[in-house]
């Protein structure tokens, strides 16, 4: 039976030629699977689209449907695939490592933890050289706000409004947008005004804002903090690349009051920005602790939280460790996936490919009233959607109905922000230009139909 691609038939482009069929699906339809999951599973999680997805294949930056019907990823996973679905190393190195072991635990030695916290830390700056493991972004997070607490002493821990930073108690109190809070008990952080260049009070002027961090350690703090984390491209936020010389200015604020700078790189890190391995990178800072998950493992369950010999002191205060952190077969994971940055030249490609992407979305920009803004750098971009470019009314409705149409047209783009206006482009790093064409392509087409 023929695949049928493209099914609006006033839009010319098709997708780019991909040599890969997916095995056919004999399994459940989307319908039972949702049937399923409005049964068993949590009534938090969300589904994008009217008619929801049911995703059997990935390969590289496509992902295919019960139908076998292709669809170009430009959501990655949110940020999460980065050498492509299913890449073939990742894939080998994991069988390989899952066909000898599949877990260990701390107490004995396996080389594929030691080898892959060797590669991990030559990618980092300074003297950012011990790596502890864990399962996710919210548990290096986590772990970075508690070793921050314990290295200095204090509890308060700044970080900005809008940020996303995990869903557990402690991470929980550094997420700042209400929609991913819960009126449990946070502690310990203040929220500070947020470097947004578009809807920011200062604009672009980094100096301003790092102000703010300035005036909360002053007059929220007893003048000593433990720490500032945050992140150097919002993600979940919507795609906010804080206002340039901000992270300077701040990380000498909290220096001087003692603390420790975080940077989450759980979505801008591993080339993803294109012009640095790292996000924190782009503004010139070195931190004090580096965390990271998402494009670690390709999406295999994998975080980390790197930090430099003389901070990692304080968890030999405690036996403390982690089940699963640094699973062999999530190590053997992020080894492959370091090897195929490099082999693949995947931030290069970020860059390039990213920089065509975002130069050709900001023509649309001029085309189309209810583009705001166009934002972001190499693989980690933001179109924010206005009904009233003046107010910055947020184009909610509007938002779904270009995502859910671009769907239509093989394309798969996330959305975020506060006010869920803004599609959040996050593919796999491989994207191809002609990727690119054809997603710009269909979200102009999508735009001209509304
Ligand atoms: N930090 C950032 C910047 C994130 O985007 C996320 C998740 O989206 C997290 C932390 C939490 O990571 P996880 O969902 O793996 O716990």
């Amino acid at each position: 039976e023929e695949v049928v691609e493209n099914n609006n038939e006033g839009f010319l482009p098709k997708l780019p030629p991909f040599d890969y069929s997916p095995p056919p699906y004999t399994g459940p339809s989307a319908a039972e699977i949702l049937a399923k999951r409005k049964t068993y599973l949590s009534p938090s999680l969300l589904h994008f689209y009217n008619k929801p997805l049911n995703i059997v294949d990935g390969k590289m930056q496509y992902l295919f449907d019960e139908s076998g019907r292709r669809y170009l990823d430009a959501f990655g996973g949110i940020a999460t695939v980065c050498c492509g679905h299913c890449h073939p190393d990742v894939v080998k190195s994991i069988t390989n490592q899952i066909n000898r072991i599949q877990h260990t635990t701390v107490v004995y030695l396996n080389h594929a933890i030691a080898d892959f916290a060797e590669a991990l830390t030559s990618k980092m700056p300074g003297n950012l050289k011990v790596v502890f493991f864990t399962n996710s972004g919210t548990e290096a997070n986590e772990l970075a706000m508690m070793i921050a607490r314990l290295y200095t002493g204090c509890n308060d821990i700044i970080s900005l409004r809008n940020a996303y930073h995990g869903n557990a108690a402690g991470t929980m109190g550094a997420t700042a947008q209400c929609n991913w809070k819960f009126n449990v008990v946070q502690t310990g952080v203040h929220h500070a005004l947020n470097p947004d260049p578009y809807r920011g009070v200062f604009g672009s002027d980094g100096e301003k804002y790092a102000k703010d961090v300035q005036d909360l350690i002053d007059f929220g703090t007893s003048g000593h903090v433990a720490g500032f984390i945050s992140e150097a491209i919002q993600g979940v936020g919507g795609i906010i690349e804080l206002a340039p010389n901000y992270l300077p200015a701040v990380y000498a604020s909290i220096k001087k009051a003692g603390g420790l700078c975080i940077a989450d790189e759980v979505q801008s890190g591993f080339g993803r920005t294109g012009s640095h391995f790292w996000g924190f990178e782009t503004q010139g800072v070195v931190p004090d602790i580096v965390t990271m998950a998402k494009g670690i493992g390709n999406g295999i369950p994998l975080g980390a939280v790197v930090t430099t010999p003389e901070v990692a002191e304080v968890l030999t205060r405690r036996s403390y460790f982690n089940t699963f952190g640094g699973n062999p077969v999530c190590t053997a994971a992020g080894l492959a996936v370091l090897k195929v940055i490099e082999k693949e030249k995947l931030q290069s490609n970020a860059f390039v490919v990213g920089s065509h992407l975002k130069e050709r979305l900001t023509a649309l920009k001029d085309k189309y009233e209810i583009i705001g803004d166009v934002r972001g750098r190499g693989m980690m971009l933001g179109v924010e959607l206005v009904s009233d470019r003046q107010l910055k009314t947020p184009a909610k409705a509007e938002t779904l109905r270009v995502m859910e149409q671009m769907k239509e047209l093989g394309v798969l783009i996330g959305k975020g922000g506060f006010h869920g206006n803004v599609f959040r482009i996050t593919p796999p790093l491989c994207f191809t230009k002609d990727d690119a064409d054809y997603l710009v392509d269909a979200m102009d087409y999508t735009l001209s139909k509304m």
